[in-house]
């Protein structure tokens, strides 16, 4: 079933739910108005429609592969990176004096999310380069700014990200990558780094690690970690791409999913690189990069549920079983809750994504704390939500499938293999809930609290509308501060044991609260019905997730290895 882009959700999000209309009233973005908004989209669309949605598959049976140690990618990816690049989808977020478009990240999100739908491997690869991008901006100096922005920018090269290593995965701080500083001023890298999503590739000019390392006198730890801008293709200086570093790909991961994206295993041996930041600032700076690709890993989460739902939606309207008045199996009432389920949780983490990245327009745009605070607040719940959505509704969509579900033709089994490791890369989703419940709560919940005053005052004035669903969003908001509280006061052990339960609860009322804001603005169409759905039958789950997060870890961690071995 061909892949449509959902341009009106887009519309109705943007602008009943998330607020765009704060965005594009700042003078930074006075141009990103809604009208320009809608034509950018359509033209990403229709690209996404078009020319990748139909590549999908070729990455899935002709994976890439590394042939006499040069990279090999999919039929088809290099003329589909190709429209990415040369349509300007690459980095559409950058700024104009890097020779990007300056839009908001809402946009770009939501272009991430319908090149996700479209074809999740290939999309990795530009995403990369918006997160290397973003990193360069704020950290590097000027000269490197202006050799490598403008050919980042218009895709000619790719960036990567490097931190892991074997012995240093969720614990980056232990990994030993080395950096010496060379007499001109660079530094010698010296390492192997594990599963580097895209470390090459056949279409663009130059590939460009950014790797994460030592210097020999570094602390242990995080703050001894430098981050360095290593290139393939040692530039000269006018930009064109010189002699090949002293790096390669030594081999490519075989994968459950995403096979069309190259996982590689590199090796720098003594290659030369340049510091971006300050030496001993690496975390700092690839922080930069890495809130960025947690709000798009989070949207592969919602890409792969949109077109999860598609396919199953087309599938559920065809398939003759049992009898119902439609004649197809959607006239079923579990298939209709599957659906439903599928549809409603969708537009809750896609919500949850959006108003991530308006806050992040608004922090920039204005320079407010507190919207900086509110985007590094949703940043944990955007990656791990929107991930545990793609993961569950594509399982779901399996599902409505029946059989042909588990048949790899249908391509229902495709986007589960594609999505699965999304929870996986860019700090695990319990590594996520962590930050949740330490990092952003050190502001003693202050964040939260400022989002559920907003919660409860919009739910108030809905009660004269929507009665019921107002309190039941009013209700679960109030009991989520009591959480909050409860957790803030806790020790960090019990937080941590609390921590995953605690986010979904998080992401549970956001989603009720999105839910009411769309139904408040379409009372009698869809989205109220859809709001009734999820505000009856999916927000109560926050109840007993809430009874998890404030229970300790005394339950947890008595259980010892032999009683799990038993
Ligand atoms: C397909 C793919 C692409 C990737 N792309 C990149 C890339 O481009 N660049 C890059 O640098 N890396 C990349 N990664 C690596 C990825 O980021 C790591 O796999 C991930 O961070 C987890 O590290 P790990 O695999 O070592 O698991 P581990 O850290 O060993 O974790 C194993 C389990 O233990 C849990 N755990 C670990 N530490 C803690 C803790 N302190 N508290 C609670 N629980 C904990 C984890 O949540 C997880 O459930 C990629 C991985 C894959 C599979």
């Amino acid at each position: 079933m061909p892949y449509r882009a959902p341009l009106e959700d887009f519309r109705r999000i943007l602008t009943d739910v998330v607020g765009y209309e704060q965005v594009s009233g700042t003078d930074l973005y006075a141009e990103a108005g809604m009208e320009t908004v809608e034509a950018v989209l359509t033209e990403a669309g229709k690209m996404c429609e078009e020319v990748l949605a139909p590549l999908n598959r070729n990455g899935d049976l002709d994976p890439a592969r590394l042939e006499n140690g040069r990279m090999r990618t999919p039929r088809g990816f290099a003329e589909g990176y190709k429209a990415i690049a040369e349509g300007g989808w690459v980095a559409i977020s950058a700024a104009p004096e890097s020779g990007g478009m300056g839009l908001p990240m809402a946009v770009t999100t939501c272009v991430n999310d319908m090149m996700g739908s479209a074809c999740l491997a290939l999309q990795l690869n530009p995403l990369m380069t918006q997160g290397q991008i973003e990193a360069l901006e704020h950290h590097a100096s000027d000269e490197l700014k202006a050799l490598y922005l403008p050919k980042l920018v218009t895709g000619e090269w790719q960036g990567t990200m490097n931190l892991t290593e074997p012995q240093a995965g969720s614990d980056v701080g232990a990994l030993s990558t080395r950096a010496e500083p060379l007499e001109d001023g660079t530094y010698a890298i010296t390492g192997q780094k594990i599963y580097i999503t895209w470390g090459d590739n056949d279409f663009t000019e130059n590939v460009c690690h950014l790797v994460l390392a030592r210097l020999p006198d570094a602390v242990p730890g995080t703050k001894g970690i430098s981050l360095f801008l290593v290139p393939r293709n040692i530039p000269d200086a006018d930009g064109n791409p010189g002699v090949a570093n002293d790096l390669k790909v030594v081999s490519l991961e075989h994968k459950l999913g995403m096979h069309g994206s190259p996982t590689c295993v590199m090796q720098y041996d003594g290659a030369r690189g340049w510091l971006v930041g300050k030496e001993g600032g690496g975390m700092r700076a690839m922080f930069t990069m890495m809130n960025n690709a947690r709000l798009g890993v989070g949207v592969q989460g919602v890409a792969i549920a949109e077109a999860a739902t598609q396919a199953a939606l087309a599938y559920a309207q065809e398939r003759r079983q049992g009898r119902t008045p439609e004649g197809t199996i959607i006239g079923h009432a579990d298939v209709r809750r599957m659906l439903a389920t599928m549809r409603a949780d969708t537009f809750a983490a896609r919500a949850i994504a959006l108003a991530q990245a308006v806050a992040i327009d608004m922090g920039r745009a204005t320079g407010e704390a507190d919207w900086q605070a509110r985007a590094a607040l949703l940043t944990p719940i955007t990656k791990a939500f929107g991930t545990d959505t793609g993961i569950a509704v594509a399982d779901m969509g399996v599902q409505v499938h029946g059989g042909m579900g588990y048949i790899e033709e249908t391509g229902a089994a495709q986007f589960l293999r594609d999505v699965r490791v999304t929870a996986i890369y860019e700090g695990t989703n319990g590594i996520q809930a962590m930050d949740l419940v330490g990092r952003k709560m050190m502001d003693g919940g202050e964040a939260a609290y400022r989002l559920l005053d907003e919660i409860e005052g919009f739910a108030e004035t809905a009660r004269g509308q929507m009665p019921e669903l107002a309190t039941r969003v009013w209700e679960a908001a109030e009991s989520l501060r009591e959480t909050t509280e409860a957790l803030v006061a806790t020790e960090v052990a019990d937080r941590f044991a609390g921590a995953v339960p605690y986010l979904r609860g998080f992401a549970r009322v956001l989603g009720g609260y999105f839910h009411l804001r769309a139904a408040m603005a379409q009372p009698e169409g869809g989205a109220a019905r859809l709001a009734r759905f999820y505000i009856e039958r999916l927000l109560p789950e926050h109840t007993g997730l809430l009874v998890q997060a404030r229970a300790g870890s005394d339950a947890v961690m008595q259980i010892t290895a032999d009683d799990l071995a038993a």
